[in-house]
């Protein structure tokens, strides 16, 4: 019979360092795995809890040099869960503010009455007036339904001048670019912002819409120019930065502020 006393042995106690850094302190953990080869991945798990994941023999100088060089890094995730656990969750109501193009729309809404009648359509509806976007539900809903109706009516709003305000602008820069795409299709893409496929079909995520203008024209372009350049070698960049001498700037904002936007 095989012993089980190898799986009794105590685990070894964990690696925990603390080095100063970028003008404070940073206190980190290792985990050593047999499966990692030569890389070091860091993560930062909420709300500040540091984890390097590091091959089995990787030096605690050599880890803490690369915990240092990192520091920016480490602090700016740690401060992006600290504002992620602060923010009120949303409901929905009237009051609250919502992205759109860069600005904020209050969100006002109300009971419908006569348009909700026998036979007429329940479904809730958005509509932008100035900076608010007014939101009309049916009658009877719980406070619970009203803001799940709510959210639904907000999302399809979204969708809906997504596509509107995408198109718009693929046809416009399609025309400066001198390239056909064939089409645009908005939909949910959770990690990425916008893909061109092999027959020149744009897909953007919605959630774009709630970019500034010129952070949505980096991208339109960004995918028009894959359909002269299917891969991102330097003419490719070149062709990007020929319309939007600016992207990299307008990337950095889609890194900054792109967690916000999928938070809806
Ligand atoms: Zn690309």
């Amino acid at each position: 019979m095989p012993s089980n006393r190898q799986a009794i042995v105590a685990a070894p106690a964990p690696e925990r360092y603390v080095i100063a850094a970028d003008g404070g302190a940073i206190e980190y953990e290792v985990v050593r795995s047999q499966k990692r080869r030569r890389t070091v991945e860091i993560r930062v798990d909420p709300p500040n809890r540091v984890m390097v994941h590091a091959p089995l023999r990787t030096s605690k100088g050599m880890l803490a040099a690369i915990v240092t060089r990192r520091a920016k890094w480490i602090a700016r995730q740690i401060a992006r869960h600290a504002a992620v656990a602060t923010r009120a969750p949303r409901h929905y109501v009237t009051g609250e503010r919502i992205r759109y193009l860069g600005n904020d729309l209050v969100l006002r809404s109300h009971i419908g009455a006569g348009h909700f009648g026998a036979g007429g359509s329940k479904k809730p509806s958005a509509q932008l007036r100035r900076d608010a976007l007014e939101i009309t539900l049916p009658p009877g809903l719980s406070a619970e339904a009203c803001s799940e109706a709510a959210s639904r009516a907000v999302e399809s709003w979204y969708r809906e001048r997504a596509l509107a305000e995408i198109s718009r602008r693929v046809k416009l820069w399609a025309e400066r670019m001198d390239v056909r795409p064939a089409g645009v299709r908005v939909r949910d893409q959770k990690t990425r912002w916008g893909s061109c496929g092999p027959t020149g079909l744009l897909h953007f995520n919605w959630r774009l819409i709630m970019a500034p203008p010129v952070v949505v024209d980096y991208v339109v372009v960004h995918e028009l120019a894959h359909i002269r350049h299917p891969h991102h070698r330097p003419a490719f960049w070149r062709c990007v930065e020929r319309y939007v001498p600016d992207w990299q700037e307008q990337r950095r904002v889609l890194h900054r502020e792109g967690p916000e936007y999928r938070e809806v």
